[in-house]
């Protein structure tokens, strides 16, 4: 079908214009090997409006200092700012309280950090799921390996949706937690993780969330969700890379102990003791990423500024039309199938690596991800060593997406 055609039996969503919202960006305004940059890979890491670049750029001309210490008027200053952001990032999540939210370095982080808190031993299980990001998988491992945890996979089916119906019978009484990503980074599937959650709680099995591909894209209320932990990397969020977020229910972060020592984190110390301080702050040893902290909340704010749900339904809608416009490609297969996704499209062509399609690609100014996507065991079920993948924003447009279609029959021309 003739792109027209396709544009013509998908309908662009009405209320959005991806246009009016790309003048925020400027890294999306320059050319990349003679031909206008299209950023598909916004899985990867997101662009940065000019605002959050102004309002890390503001922090540190005007009221850089240290968080929490000093009584002088910058201190003063970019601890407001620095608190603010936790205030700002709570109430984004829908948190109960400031308290509940931990700023950490990244998604990754943040399941470390739970992994090692949650102190478990020799038998104890926890339940995965076979799309985890190796950041979900790589540090329960560590424990395995470390103090003999039990790792349980919940399968999922071809179409790469959870094998929901399994769940409950990898249940025991050893199962310390359930931990899962929220979306998938290579399939685009949204799991249903509030019906996860239910089940889970029912045998009083607390959950983890991981949410690094859900926040960009839907709003998200860890009350009506009732997890136990949530986690989500700024740099995904259209903020700076190097700060994340770890929620965790007050009664679940004041069971964990600390994760590093240092300054910040303390109540009292002497030689002989310490006492710990109160969560949030027992678990932010050392200066943080005030900056970091400033750009999320500036990010948080752009975002707020939108029309969300506009922006869900569009990506919807660029999504479809990319799906259909893919299938156009001969020997093109998508992986991935779920009719629950956010705009992610994984896929393979016969005869062609991944990374050469990636190569291609460049040279015409788009710019893919190609690779396992840290999500080994996935590839595996596949039976696949690499996917190529495109993964869409609020900002891309559908032109985008024809370029990317025809470097893809132009790859097929030249590599087969
Ligand atoms: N989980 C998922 C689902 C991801 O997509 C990613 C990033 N690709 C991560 C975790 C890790 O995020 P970060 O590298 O920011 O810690």
């Amino acid at each position: 079908m003739r792109p027209e055609a396709v544009a013509e039996k998908i309908a662009p969503a009405p209320g959005w214009d991806p246009h009016a919202v790309r003048g925020d960006f400027p890294a999306l305004d320059q050319e990349v090997r003679g031909a206008p940059l299209a950023y598909l890979d916004n899985a990867a890491t997101t662009q940065k409006p000019r605002s959050v670049i102004a309002a890390i750029d503001h922090y540190y001309r005007y009221d850089n200092a240290n968080v929490h210490r000093a009584v002088h008027a910058l201190s003063a200053r970019a601890t407001a700012a620095y608190e603010g952001a936790r205030t700002k990032a709570a109430r984004f999540l829908n948190a109960r309280s400031a308290a509940e939210i931990v700023f950490l370095r990244s998604t990754t982080e943040a399941i470390n950090l739970v992994a090692n808190g949650l102190r478990l031993r020799e038998g104890d299980e926890v339940v995965l799921t076979h799309m985890e990001h190796h950041a979900n998988i790589v540090p329960w491992q560590l424990l395995q390996q470390r103090c003999g945890v039990v790792l349980r996979v919940l399968p999922i089916s071809h179409r790469g949706e959870l094998e929901l119906d399994g769940l409950e019978a990898l249940f025991s009484e050893r199962t310390r937690l359930v931990s899962l990503t929220h979306v998938s980074n290579v399939l685009g599937t949204v799991n249903p993780v509030a019906e996860v959650i239910r089940r889970a709680h029912r045998h009083a099995i607390p959950v983890l969330i991981d949410g690094a591909q859900a926040v960009p894209h839907m709003e998200v209320d860890v009350q009506a969700l009732g997890c136990d932990f949530y986690c989500f990397s700024a740099h995904k969020l259209f903020g700076p890379t190097g700060i994340g977020v770890l929620y965790g229910k007050a009664e679940r972060l004041a069971a964990l102990p600390p994760y590093q020592g240092g300054g910040e984190m303390i109540r009292r110390v002497s030689f002989e003791k310490s006492e710990f301080a109160d969560p949030p702050q027992r678990f932010e040893a050392g200066t943080p990423h005030i900056a970091g902290a400033v750009g999320l909340a500036a990010a948080i704010d752009y975002l707020e500024g939108l029309d969300r749900a506009a922006a869900a339904e569009y990506e919807r809608g660029l999504l479809e039309y990319a799906t259909e416009r893919l299938h156009e490609v001969p020997g093109l297969r998508i992986v991935g199938e779920s009719p629950h996704k956010i705009a992610v499209v994984s896929f393979v062509m016969d005869g062609v690596h991944a990374h050469d399609i990636g190569t291609v690609l460049d040279h015409k100014g788009v710019a893919v991800r190609a690779g396992h996507h840290c999500a080994m065991p996935l590839m595996d079920f596949y039976g696949v060593s690499a996917t190529a993948r495109a993964s869409l924003a609020f900002y891309n447009t559908r032109e985008e997406v024809d370029r990317l279609v025809e470097g893809l029959q132009l790859a097929r021309e030249i590599l087969t």
